[in-house]
């Protein structure tokens, strides 16, 4: 099943008086996280909104008009959202529907509440009137208040009164509320747990120097991406008459982030090298033509024909020096006269004589091809500079920048304190004033048994879909971080619709390799078993807990998000970490932890998730597992475990949520000695967590009857 290894280095010794004692401030912030791995939920209980100890000063040292500071919560309950409960409670099917049966009494709603997709029922189990909103499946026992549904309501949830959540659908009549199922049939996955409090501490943060993300900036930068692809793929076809290999204009884009300084938090910018290393690598490796495990010998003998065909005709239209194409002629002449002589090769005598070309010829193959497709890479990049740059002269209009050099130059300086260690709280984001114009206006919705749209004004092109249980979790990621900045809510759509349209506009119209995402079971596990409260990549549609980091902090961080992993420097916690295929972000990855491991101050875990390439090994993987904070490490073998599917935020069928893995996936724990003491790998612990890692699919909605 799966293989369990110690390294080398696991034996440890506990450190003693190494944890230091939390200073009174962190109970202040967030009572309820000194218990904070534990995943029962907490008592439901009115909001609270305890500003972060330091986002009052925060605050006031800016105009107000200029600073948007997704709050911390605190020791805010998270909305009655659990795995396990969330089983029971989708079981009773959809929302609206299935509350009809008592009869709705709508006429002491006001229009505006009535537009808003709310209506009054009596509920017959509890004997008195309750309030359902139709279009976003959440049901209240007090009146609405306002259009838009707000977390005061979510907590009131009828539903949610009852406590055991997984008998209460079958202890119900037929005309009682129903738990609003949050968009139908995904609900029966929920794929989070905001009652996970964080147990990350951290040095206090100025507010990141961002602009707000307006949709004006975000419709034009998903117009010019998508022009950026489209080119990238002309360059490709003409250039080496190949499609762009899979994904690689994403992992181009996740490379270059990591030296980027430029301002555009899309488009880079400001590189070190205007050459990346890793889409060159990318593009020659599948020259002169792609090649992919062939299933059958007739596949495999097909293979080594094309191979040796595209070889030969490279070699003969390219620059090549003379001896570069004697090696390549002779060695397709070779495989020709294998192909003729052979008439029948079995599967193995292709590919060993498809590796034996691919071994000889590469080399020559690539030095002919090198200036060419070093030319695709800068040309890319200049075009993303220039877009840039476009992006940049629309913000500088919308936002009144009255000094393009240094958008931020009028503003006080930030007066909190950058040695106090602090709960971890979102990014918080100061933006030049004034804060443009009530653009929520511009936005419309619509929605689907399925789906929830939003689309930013007439444009039918512009409209974005999530699955409603998605749109659900948005709402309570938003009211959890952003109920003091914007109480009404009145912001939530443009800002939903913009960190919509940044990850479509980011992933393209198919990247589940940069997104997949651990099963729900391993969550519950890591968090039950290794204390993990945060994951380190993700973003606001596939984080499970409600503290993570994620690529884009500007349309993220009214999300949760703590901001890039790399930019994030926590002092102690336990972290999981399954970052994006990208060979340059992992070894980055790797840096980082181990410098964090050097500097905690206190216990400080790290679970690293990571394909198990060995084929050659990659550089990360050698990392991790040289590394002298890894305590241990097991792996889970291809084929016996699944992943999410990284579209897993707008999939039109449950049937595609969970995608096998054709790779092994290692395991690693990085952990100082404190950390190690606290959340300990036993084997014991190490066999619940493969178990839950082949739980997955027992973990799907059960087929309809
Ligand atoms: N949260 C899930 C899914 C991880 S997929 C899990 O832990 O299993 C990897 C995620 O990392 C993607 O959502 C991707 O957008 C995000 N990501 C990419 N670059 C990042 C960065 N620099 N910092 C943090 N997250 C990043």
């Amino acid at each position: 099943m799966a293989t369990d290894a110690p390294p080398s280095t696991a034996a440890e010794t506990p450190a003693s008086g190494q944890a230091e004692q939390q200073p009174p401030l962190l109970s202040a912030v967030d009572p309820s996280a000194s218990s904070s791995t534990t995943t029962s939920p907490p008592p439901l209980a009115p909001i609270r909104t305890e500003r972060h100890p330091s986002s009052s000063s925060t605050a006031s040292s800016f105009d107000s008009t200029c600073v948007t500071s997704p709050l911390t919560p605190g020791g805010a309950p998270g909305a009655p959202f659990r795995s396990p409960g969330a089983a029971g409670f989708g079981a009773t099917g959809g929302g609206a529907a299935g509350v009809g049966g008592s009869g709705a009494t709508s006429h002491d709603l006001s229009e505006e509440l009535l537009a808003a997709g709310w209506r009054k029922f009596w509920s017959k189990r509890e004997n008195r009137p309750y309030y359902f909103n139709k279009l976003t499946n959440q049901s209240l026992w007090e009146p609405p208040t306002a259009a838009l549904p707000g977390v005061k309501r979510t907590l009131s949830d009828p539903a949610a009164a009852v406590p055991n959540h997984h008998h209460q659908h079958h202890q119900q009549g037929p005309s009682a509320p129903k738990r609003p199922s949050f968009g139908g049939p995904q609900a029966l996955d929920a794929a989070w747990n905001f009652s996970v409090h964080s147990n990350c501490v951290t040095l206090e943060r100025p507010p990141r120097r961002l602009f707000q993300p307006h949709p004006e900036t975000e419709l034009l930068r998903a117009q010019l991406i998508a022009k950026l692809r489209q080119h990238y793929s002309e360059l490709c076809v003409s250039r080496e008459n190949i499609q762009p290999p899979p994904d690689s204009f994403n992992r181009w884009l996740i490379e270059r982030y990591l030296s980027d300084k430029g301002s555009d938090p899309l488009f880079p910018s400001d590189c070190d090298n205007e050459l990346s290393y890793a889409l060159f690598r990318e593009i020659i490796n599948d020259l002169p033509v792609r090649l992919c495990r062939p299933k059958l010998s007739a596949d495999a003998k097909k293979q080594l024909y094309r191979y040796a065909e595209a070889s030969k005709a490279m070699i003969e239209s390219r620059v090549a020096n003379p001896e570069s194409r004697k090696i390549v002629k002779w060695n397709v002449e070779q495989t020709y006269q294998f192909l003729r002589q052979a008439k029948m090769p079995t599967y193995e005598d292709c590919l060993e004589r498809l590796a034996h070309l691919k071994r000889t010829c590469q080399p020559h193959i690539e030095e002919a091809a090198k200036e060419s497709v070093e030319k695709i890479c800068t040309k890319l990049y200049h075009l993303s500079v220039e877009y840039a740059k476009k992006v940049r002269e629309l913000q500088e209009t919308l936002f009144k920048v009255t000094n393009p050099t240094d958008p931020w130059a009028d503003l006080p300086p930030w007066s909190g304190d950058p040695k106090r260690r602090v709960r971890c709280y979102p990014v918080q984001i100061c933006s030049p004033a004034p804060r443009p114009a009530a653009q929520q206006q511009l936005v419309e919705t619509g929605c689907t048994d399925r789906m929830q749209f939003v689309r930013y004004g007439r444009d039918n092109s512009s409209q974005q879909g999530i699955c409603r249980s998605v749109f659900a979790k948005l709402q309570q990621l938003y009211t959890l971080h952003c109920t003091e900045e914007d109480p009404s809510m009145e912001k939530f759509f443009p800002r939903l619709w913009c960190m919509l349209t940044r990850y479509q506009a980011f992933l393209g119209q198919q990247s589940q390799n940069t997104q997949a995402a651990l099963p729900i079971p391993v969550f519950e596990a890591i968090s039950r078993l290794f204390g993990v409260t945060f994951e380190l990549f993700a973003s606001p549609l596939n984080c499970y807990f409600k503290q993570y980091c994620s690529a884009f902090p500007d349309t993220d961080c009214y999300f949760g998000s703590r901001g890039p992993v790399l930019d994030f420097y926590p002092l102690e916690g336990s972290f999981e970490a399954n970052p994006p295929f990208s060979e340059e972000l992992m070894v980055a990855m790797v840096n980082h932890m181990e410098n964090l491991l050097k500097e905690a101050t206190g216990p400080l875990s790290f679970m690293v998730f990571l394909p198990d390439w060995r084929d050659p090994p990659t550089e990360a993987l050698v990392r991790l597992e040289a590394s002298p904070y890894n305590r241990r490490q097991t792996c889970v073998l291809p084929f016996e475990h699944s992943y999410r599917n990284g579209m897993q935020h707008c999939l039109e069928r449950d049937e595609d949520l969970y995608v096998k893995s054709a790779h092994g996936t290692l395991i690693v724990f990085l952990q100082n000695d404190a950390g190690f003491m606290k959340w300990t790998p036993t084997s014991e612990k190490i066999k619940d967590l493969l178990i839950a890692f082949g739980q997955q699919s027992s973990h799907r909605r059960p087929q309809p009857q």
